[in-house]
């Protein structure tokens, strides 16, 4: 794993500010809906802020409160810190909500760190690495942004990688200033579609690298008079992004992988196959955390894309090597999650794979047994395979009526947020599309 840059001898954010010459923080938090919001704050007023946190109103953002909430507070993590690499009189925190003197349920971050305190309680640690890939698109986000990028298989395409060298290098000194360890860059299997890959770390250390990821190729791509987006299928013709993400599990002092077992089944121990067991078994009700967008099921379930496959899952099953199938062993001491789209909430996903895993082990589950098949082709030589929701709207109401999410997440957490998609759902289906005029108007 990548080492930290320089351990900050002190969490106080105002002598940090003077040793770094920072002029200004950011103190961010993430929504239920993934969006990070933030107050830009000069140095001279951190030293409170740090304590009392950055006061924000609840009803405004994706949470589930209402404008007579009272005050939230944005408590910075000093050990999120982040000097932005491409503005460095700047420094991101990401911060835990607070409201009447107790943590926001709901907020992502909060919960992702409950489940992760859950895990520790029994001696584990998470550890995951996630693939974010993405689009680069004109300003206006309409048309992919290098009318060059045109090859019905452009996976790996050099010439379209070069042409972004600029953008690509600039994020990837980014990470490596951060500390991150980036160890590949590639274009993907859709024109304009690429990834940038660093190495894993503890499940919130992820996290928070993952929102600031998104923050900073977005922002270096505009400098670029370029668009970065994370929509999971911004063109139906070709592969949409996931975000896969990679687990492993290990001892409290993160020495050693307790996932990994050369005796195992591919590398994998007992534990490792009883952890992804309840992934395998509660993803349909999670699908809405791991692709929760309208957009997220043009991704799944989708046809064949112009590459020749979507790379997306349509499945609850697992295999070896082998990428048709929702997980993968890639190699002896992790799994891989191929559900996760590019819009998932970085906080949500991490914490629906962790309350998944740790069911899957207090129930002691077994997944059954592998499928070595090419799953887009011979699907029909699997007998009995669950599939995953069609629409956002099968995934929320799946997430809402699950026992499990409730007792993993709390009844309250589940039903804000089932009823923040259903607006969205409601929402979108009152959206008049081109197709219904096409096919209505003569009916
Ligand atoms: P893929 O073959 O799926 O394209 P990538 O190389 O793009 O894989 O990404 C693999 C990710 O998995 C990286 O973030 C890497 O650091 C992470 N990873 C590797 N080993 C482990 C592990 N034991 N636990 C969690 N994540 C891991
Ligand atoms: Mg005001
Ligand atoms: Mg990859
Ligand atoms: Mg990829
Ligand atoms: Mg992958």
């Amino acid at each position: 794993m990548a080492k930290a840059p320089k351990a900050e001898k002190t969490s106080d954010l105002a002598a940090i500010a003077r040793e770094r010459g920072i002029a200004y923080f950011l103190i961010a938090y993430v929504d239920l809906f993934g969006a990070t919001r933030a107050k830009l704050v000069p140095a001279s007023a951190i030293g409170g802020m740090q304590k009392a946190g950055a006061g924000f109103a609840g009803f405004a953002t994706h949470l589930d409160l209402s404008p007579a909430d009272a005050d939230m507070f944005a408590v910075p993590d000093p050990a999120s810190l982040m000097v932005l690499p491409w503005k460095k009189e700047v420094a991101w925190l990401a911060a835990d909500l607070w409201m009447g003197g107790a943590p926001v349920p709901q907020a992502p971050r909060v919960l992702l760190k409950r489940l992760i305190a859950e895990a520790a309680a029994k001696g584990w640690r998470m550890r995951t690495g996630v693939e974010c890939e993405f689009f680069l698109l004109s300003p206006d986000g309409s048309a992919i942004g290098d009318t060059g990028d045109q090859a019905d298989k452009p996976c790996y395409d050099q010439q379209a990688l070069m042409r972004r060298f600029d953008i690509i290098r600039t994020i990837c000194d980014g990470m490596a200033e951060l500390g991150w360890g980036p160890y590949q860059n590639d274009h993907e299997d859709a024109n304009g579609q690429f990834e940038m890959n660093w190495e894993y770390d503890d499940a919130l250390v992820t996290a928070d690298r993952h929102v600031f990821f998104k923050f900073m190729a977005r922002s270096i791509a505009e400098a670029h008079g370029q668009r970065a987006t994370f929509m999971p299928k911004p063109f139906p013709h070709l592969t949409g992004s996931g975000c896969h993400a990679h687990v492993s599990l290990w001892d409290k002092a993160g020495a050693r992988n307790l996932f990994e077992d050369a005796g195992g089944e591919l590398g994998l121990s007992p534990l490792a196959y009883q952890f992804m067991a309840g992934v395998l078994h509660h993803a349909g009700d999670l699908c809405a955390l791991f692709a929760p967008t309208v957009n997220s099921y043009k991704r799944l379930n989708a046809p064949n894309t112009r590459s020749g496959a979507t790379w997306s899952p349509n499945t609850i099953t697992y295999g070896g090597n082998n990428r048709t199938h929702m997980v993968r062993i890639p190699e002896a001491g992790r799994f891989e999650l191929r559900l996760m789209d590019a819009a998932v909430n970085p906080y949500l996903g991490q914490a629906a794979i962790l309350a998944a895993g740790l069911e899957g082990i207090a129930a002691g589950r077994d997944p059954g047994r592998r499928l070595d098949i090419d799953m887009y082709r011979d699907s029909h030589k699997a007998k009995g395979v669950r599939r995953l929701p069609l629409y956002l709207l099968d995934a929320i109401r799946l997430f809402e009526k699950s026992a499990f999410t409730r007792a993993a997440f709390g009844a309250d957490v589940v039903a804000s947020y089932a009823k923040l998609k259903m607006a969205e759902w409601d929402d979108f289906s009152r959206t008049m599309s081109e197709w219904e005029r096409r096919n209505t108007l003569d009916a």
